[in-house]
C-alpha cells in the first residue's frame, strides 16, 4: 500500500499508543522512538529510520505531539552531515545519544581570522600514535559551553592548497585542552563563545568523511545551516505529565536560555502592527507605508520558506533557495528593525525595566539583536557570491594563491 499522510498518521497514532507511558524516563522513551524508526522516519533502516520520504519526520513529529507525548528531537546538523559522510564506525559511535539527546554537539568552525573565509582556518591537528593533537582558536562557537562534543576542523596538511588539507573531526568537550570562554554580547546575552585549543586531544578514527577531504563535509554541514536556518525550534504542545515531561520541559528550558534572543534577531515582525496600534501612529501615513512594505516582505519571505521546506520534504539537496531564503530573512528583520525605530523614536532607546522603555524593553533588544541575523550562518555578502557563482554561474571571486601550499598561499 502507498504510504500517505493518512496512513502515516494512522499508523504513528496506533504505535505511540501503544508503548507511551509518561511514566518512562526521557531516555527511556526516546529509545523505544529511536529502535522503532520514528526518531528519524526518513533516514535509512540501518540508521535509526525507516526509509521514508523527507516529508514523513515533519508529519511523524506532529503526529506523536498530537497524542501528548514528548516528540524526537531534532538530529541539527552534526546529525545529517555524519549519515551524509560517514564513515560507519562513526556513524556507529555517534548518531543513536545525539538522536537520544545524550550528547549535546556545538559548531567549531569559526576563526578569529577565518569566517565567511572558512577554508583559511589555521587550527592545526597533528597526528600523535592513536591520537590527534589540537592547538588553535574558534570563535563564535553558539552553545560550546554545555556540549559535549564539538564538530571541528582543522589544517591537518600545511602543504596542500588551502580546500585540500582540512580534516572535520569530533571534538570531546571536556578535556583539559578544551577552554571555553563566553563572550558577553551588547544584547547583554552569551550564547556563544571563544573556545581555546591547547594540545586537545581527538581518537584517532574520530574523523567525519576523510583525513584531509573534511572541506566536502564542512561544506554539507553548511548548506544544512543554510537550509534548516538557525531557527530553533522548541516543542511547546501539551505532554501527560510525569517524568518524561518534566525532563523535556528541563531540557527545553535549556536550550531556550541560549536562544531567547532569536525571536528578536528576526525583528519580532509579529509585533509590529501591535506596537503601532498601542502607540496610536495607524494613521500616520508613512507608519502605514513602512507597515505594508514589511508585512509584504514578510510574506514573500515566508513562502521563500515554504518553497525551501517544499524541496526538502521532496528530498531535493539543499539548492539556492537556501540562501535566498537566508537573505530575505535579513531584509525583512531590517525592515522589521526600522519599522520599530520609526514608530518608537528615542523611547526605542530605553532598555530593561525602565517604565518608558516600548514593549517593556523588547524594543530596543530588538534594534541591537537585528545585526547578528546578517551575520549568523554566513553573511548577505557570502549568500551574494554563493548565488552569484552557483545560481547565476558568475565567475569565481579570483584567488591569487589557487593551488599554492596553504603555508605559502597564507602569505599572498
Ligand atoms: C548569532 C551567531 C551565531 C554563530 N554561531 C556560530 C557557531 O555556532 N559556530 C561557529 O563556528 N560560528 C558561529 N558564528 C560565526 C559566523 O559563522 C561568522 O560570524 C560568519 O561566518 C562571519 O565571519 P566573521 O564574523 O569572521 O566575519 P568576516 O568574515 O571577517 O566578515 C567581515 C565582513 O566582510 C564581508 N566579507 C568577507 N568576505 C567577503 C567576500 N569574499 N566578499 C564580500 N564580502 C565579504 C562580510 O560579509 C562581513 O560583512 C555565529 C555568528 C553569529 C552572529
Amino acid at each position: 500500500m502507498a504510504l500517505t499522510e493518512t496512513s502515516l498518521r494512522a499508523e504513528v497514532r496506533a504505535w505511540v499508543q501503544a508503548h507511551w507511558d509518561p511514566a518512562l524516563t526521557l531516555r527511556a522513551w526516546r529509545t523505544l522512538l529511536l529502535d522503532a524508526g520514528w526518531a528519524v522516519p526518513s533516514w535509512p533502516e540501518r540508521w535509526y529510520g525507516k526509509g521514508m520520504p523527507a516529508w514523513a519526520d515533519d508529519v511523524v513529529r506532529r503526529e506523536i505531539a498530537a497524542c501528548r507525548a514528548v516528540s524526537s528531537i531534532p538530529s541539527g546538523l552534526a546529525g545529517p552531515t555524519i549519515l551524509e559522510q560517514g564513515p560507519d564506525h562513526v556513524r556507529e559511535r555517534f548518531l543513536r545519544p545525539l538522536l537520544t539527546g545524550e550528547e549535546v554537539w556545538c559548531q567549531l568552525f569559526s576563526e578569529p581570522s577565518a569566517g565567511s573565509d572558512l577554508a583559511g582556518l589555521t587550527t592545526t591537528a597533528v597526528l600523535d600514535g592513536d591520537e590527534w593533537v589540537l592547538n588553535g582558536q574558534k570563535v563564535w562557537n553558539t552553545s560550546a559551553h554545555h556540549a559535549d562534543l564539538g564538530m571541528l576542523v582543522a589544517r591537518t596538511n600545511w602543504d596542500a592548497p588551502k580546500h585540500q588539507g582540512i580534516t572535520y573531526f569530533v571534538l570531546p568537550m571536556h578535556q583539559r585542552g578544551v577552554e571555553v570562554r563566553p563572550l558577553r554580547q551588547m544584547n547583554f546575552h552569551s550564547s556563544f563563545n571563544e573556545v581555546f585549543l591547547t594540545d586537545a586531544r581527538v581518537p584517532r578514527d574520530w574523523v567525519v568523511g576523510e583525513v584531509h577531504q573534511g572541506w566536502a563535509a564542512a561544506l554539507a554541514t553548511l548548506a544544512h545551516e543554510r537550509r534548516w536556518g538557525v531557527a530553533v525550534s522548541v516543542d511547546r504542545h501539551p505532554v501527560d505529565p510525569g517524568p518524561a515531561a518534566d525532563e523535556a520541559a528541563a531540557e527545553a528550558a535549556a536550550t531556550l536560555q541560549v536562544y531567547s534572543w532569536y525571536p528578536q534577531r528576526a525583528g519580532r515582525v509579529d509585533l509590529a502592527v501591535p506596537h503601532a496600534r498601542a502607540a496610536g501612529v495607524t494613521a500616520d501615513p508613512v507608519v502605514r507605508q513602512e507597515l505594508a512594505r514589511l508585512v509584504s516582505m514578510n510574506r514573500v519571505s515566508q513562502w521563500t520558506a515554504e518553497r525551501a521546506k517544499a524541496a526538502r520534504l521532496l528530498g531535493r539537496p539543499p539548492g539556492p533557495e537556501g540562501s535566498i531564503g537566508k537573505l530575505a530573512l535579513s531584509r525583512v528583520a531590517r525592515q522589521a528593525a526600522r519599522v520599530h525605530a520609526l514608530i518608537g523614536g528615542a523611547h526605542a532607546m530605553l532598555a530593561g525595566d525602565d517604565p518608558h522603555a516600548p514593549l517593556d524593553g523588547v524594543l530596543a533588544e530588538i534594534l541591537i539583536s537585528v545585526p547578528a541575523q546578517s551575520i549568523a550562518g554566513g553573511t548577505d555578502e557570502i549568500q551574494h557570491n554563493i548565488l552569484g557563482e552557483k545560481a547565476l554561474g558568475l565567475p569565481k571571486e579570483p584567488d591569487p594563491a589557487k593551488g599554492l601550499p596553504y603555508r605559502d598561499a597564507r602569505n599572498r
